[in-house]
């Protein structure tokens, strides 16, 4: 766990949250301050900074993410309506909490 990383604290419970899913390696939140009616971050429990110290080790993981992005989206009731997952990466890219995480936004009005 990285000192001062408010995920990682999430992670372990010491900054109480809702976890919407959890697995072994994966929890999702809603985020606090939402961009659109349906906002959530799916998050690595281990603490990876951002794409850029992703390893080929790493692969799995990251592949698993969609894969929890697809069921979340699905158990949310957007997987036919549509959304968007993305990362932002570091300062320029919109990145403000440098723990890895997959945003998933949608529910807008047709
Ligand atoms: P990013 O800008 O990609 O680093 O995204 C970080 C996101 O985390 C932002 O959209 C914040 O609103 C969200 N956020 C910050 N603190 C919390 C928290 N305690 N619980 C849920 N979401 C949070
Ligand atoms: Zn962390």
């Amino acid at each position: 766990m990285a000192n001062d990383c408010i995920f990682c604290k999430i992670v372990a419970r010491e900054i109480p949250s809702n976890f919407l899913y959890e697995d072994d390696y994966f929890i999702v939140i809603k985020d606090i301050n939402p961009h659109a009616p349906i906002h959530l971050l799916i998050i690595p429990k281990i603490h990876i900074r951002s794409i850029n110290d992703l390893k080929e080790q790493d692969k799995e993981l990251v592949g698993n993410m969609f894969l929890v992005a697809k069921k979340m989206a699905k158990e949310q009731g957007v997987n036919e309506s549509g959304y968007k997952v993305g990362f932002n990466v570091e300062k320029g890219g919109g990145q403000e909490i440098f723990h890895l995480h997959l945003h998933l936004l949608g529910g807008w009005k047709k």
